[in-house]
C-alpha cells in the first residue's frame, strides 16, 4: 500500500472516532438525555462538529486527496479507494468553500431550530417555530450559493440527498405517480370501508416492546451489531456497519404503528449491517442515497410487512405477545394494515395516501425556495394543499405543518427521498421477483431469508459505491419510473376494495 494511501487512514480513523462521539450525542439527545442536560450536549456537539469539519476540509487532506488523484497513485488505487478519493474530494471542494464561522453559526442554528421545534410541537404553535425555520432557510441559501454556485437551489438540496436525481426526473416520475394514483385514491376512499373499531383498545407497552424483539428478530436484524431505544420520532443511526441502532415510539392507543415503524428501521438497519465490511470505517461504508436506503426500509415495511403472507408463520407468535390481538384474525389484521384513510400525519399513513404527503411537502418545498414563498405563509398553504389531495384540514398546527421534524435540523429535499424509495420498491419487486419467484410464496413458506439474500447480493453490499441511477439500471436494467409501483398498488387495493 503507499504511503499516501496509508496516510488517508490515519485521517479517516480521526474522522471516525471523532463522528462516533457525535453520533453517540445525538443519541443520547434523542433518547434518555434529560432536559437539563441540553446545554452541555449542544455545546460539545458544536465542538466536536467543528473539530470534524476542520479535519474535513484541511489543506492537509485537500493535498493529499490531490496526490492520490495523480497517475502514479491513483493507477494503484482500487475501485472500491478510486471511488473513495474521488468522493471526498468533490465532497471537500464544495465544504472548503464555506467558512468556519458561517458552518459554526449553521450548527447553532439547527441545533436551536431542533429545540423550537420539539416545543412548538408540545404546544401546537406555528408561531414558536417560525422565526428558526426563516432563519435556517436563509443559512441554507447562504451556504448553497457558495457550495453549488453552478445549481439551482433546490436541485443542489435535492443533490445533497439523493446523488444525480436530478428535478427532471423526479418531476417525471412523480408526476406519472401523482396522475395514477389521485383517481385510485378517489375510488378507494369512495368504497365501502372495513370495520375498524375492535382495534381501538389499549395495547400494554411492554408487550409492544417483546413484538418489537420479535419482528426485528423475524426480519433479519443482527442483535450482535445493533440495538435499540426510545425516541420521540423514531430513526436508525449507523455509527458502523457493527453498531446499527434504531428507535420507536410506543403509545397504548396504537400497537400497529409501532410495530410499522419497527419494520421500518429495522429495514434500514440491515441494509447497514450488511454493507461490505471491507468499507468500514470508509466514506463508501455506508449509505448516504437517502431514497436508496429508504427503499430498503419501505420494502420491508410495505412491500414485505403488509403482506398477509408475511404474519403468517409468526402471527400466533403476535399473539401471544400481545394479547390484545387474541380476537383479531390474520385476516382482520391484513385489512386494517392496508385500510387506506385520508388521515393528517405522514409517519402513520398507509402505504397508498403516503405519496400524497410527500408530494404535498415536495410542492410545499418548491414554493419556499424557487418562489421564495415566505414561513408566515406556510400553513395556510400545507392546509390547502391536504384540503386538496386528501379532502381534509388540520385542526391545529402539531396535526399540520409541525408534524416532522425534518425542517426544524434543516433538512429540506429530504421529504422527496420517501417516495423514491416507493418508486423505487416497485421496480425491485419486479426484478426479484423474476430471479426468485413469487413474493407471497416465499413470504407464506416463512423464508423471508431468500428475499433478503436477494437485497443483500443486489443492493446491500455495495454501499454507496453505485449511485442510485446506477443501481436502477444494474437491478432492473431500466430507468426510473413509477408505473411498477403504481401496478402493485393497482392489483392489491383493487382485492381489498372490490374494485373494477
Ligand atoms: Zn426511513
Amino acid at each position: 500500500m503507499s504511503e499516501k494511501l496509508t496516510k488517508l487512514k490515519d485521517i479517516l480513523a480521526q474522522l471516525n472516532r471523532l463522528t462516533l462521539v457525535n453520533e453517540l450525542l445525538y443519541w443520547d439527545m434523542r433518547t434518555i438525555m434529560p432536559k437539563e442536560g441540553f446545554e452541555g450536549h449542544a455545546e460539545a456537539t458544536e465542538h466536536y462538529e467543528t473539530e470534524a469539519f476542520r479535519i474535513e476540509t484541511s489543506d492537509e487532506l485537500f493535498e493529499l486527496l490531490g496526490e492520490l488523484s495523480k497517475p502514479e497513485e491513483w493507477d494503484q488505487l482500487d475501485d472500491d479507494w478510486k471511488f473513495i478519493v474521488k468522493k471526498m474530494r468533490e465532497e471537500q471542494e464544495r465544504d472548503r468553500r464555506i467558512p468556519e464561522e458561517l458552518f459554526s453559526r449553521f450548527v447553532a442554528a439547527q441545533t436551536e431550530a431542533e429545540r423550537a421545534w420539539e416545543e412548538a410541537k408540545e404546544a401546537s404553535d406555528y408561531s414558536i417555530f417560525s422565526p428558526h425555520l426563516a432563519k435556517l432557510i436563509d443559512l441554507t441559501k447562504e451556504v448553497k450559493a457558495l457550495t453549488h454556485p453552478e445549481m439551482e437551489i433546490y436541485d443542489a438540496l435535492l443533490d445533497d440527498y439523493e446523488k444525480g436525481m436530478d428535478s427532471a426526473t423526479i418531476d417525471r416520475i412523480f408526476t406519472e405517480l401523482k396522475e395514477g394514483l389521485v383517481p385510485l385514491v378517489h375510488s378507494i376512499l369512495a368504497a365501502e370501508q372495513p370495520d375498524d373499531s375492535k382495534f381501538n383498545r389499549k395495547y400494554d407497552l411492554d408487550a409492544q416492546r417483546k413484538v418489537q424483539k420479535l419482528l426485528l428478530t423475524y426480519i433479519g436484524f443482527d442483535w450482535d451489531k445493533g440495538t435499540v431505544g426510545e425516541s420521540e420520532h423514531p430513526f436508525t443511526l449507523d455509527l458502523s456497519s457493527r453498531d446499527v441502532r434504531v428507535t420507536n415510539h410506543f403509545r397504548e392507543d396504537n400497537a400497529i404503528d409501532p410495530m410499522f415503524s419497527a419494520i421500518h428501521e429495522g429495514g434500514h438497519a440491515i441494509f447497514e449491517q450488511n454493507v461490505d465490511p471491507k468499507l468500514d470505517g470508509t466514506p463508501a461504508g455506508g449509505c448516504d442515497y437517502l431514497g436508496i436506503h429508504e427503499s430498503q426500509s419501505r420494502f420491508f415495511e410495505n412491500i414485505l410487512g403488509r403482506n398477509i403472507n408475511f404474519w403468517k408463520p409468526i402471527y400466533a407468535d403476535v399473539q401471544k405477545l400481545q394479547p390484545e390481538f387474541a380476537d383479531i384474525t390474520l385476516e382482520e389484521f391484513a385489512r386494517e394494515i392496508n385500510h387506506v384513510r385520508a388521515s393528517m400525519i405522514r409517519t402513520a399513513a398507509d402505504e397508498v395516501t403516503y405519496c400524497l404527503h410527500v408530494i404535498l411537502r415536495y410542492e410545499v418545498e418548491k414554493a419556499i425556495f424557487r418562489e421564495g414563498v415566505g414561513v408566515d405563509e406556510l400553513p395556510a398553504l400545507w392546509n390547502r394543499k391536504m384540503q386538496e389531495y386528501l379532502g381534509i384540514t388540520p385542526a391545529n398546527d402539531a396535526e399540520g405543518i409541525l408534524q416532522d421534524m425534518h425542517w426544524s435540523d434543516g433538512s429540506f429535499g429530504y421529504f422527496p427521498t420517501y417516495l423514491l424509495g416507493s418508486i423505487y420498491d416497485g421496480m425491485f419487486l419486479e426484478a426479484m421477483e423474476a430471479e426468485i419467484g413469487s413474493v407471497d410464496t416465499l413470504l407464506a413458506e416463512g423464508k423471508i431469508g431468500e428475499i433478503r439474500g436477494w437485497l443483500n447480493r443486489n443492493i446491500h453490499r455495495y454501499g454507496c459505491t453505485r449511485l442510485p441511477k446506477e443501481v436502477l439500471l444494474k437491478v432492473c436494467g431500466r430507468e426510473a419510473t413509477a408505473q411498477p409501483l403504481l401496478k402493485y398498488f393497482r392489483e392489491k387495493y383493487a382485492k381489498y376494495y372490490d374494485l373494477r
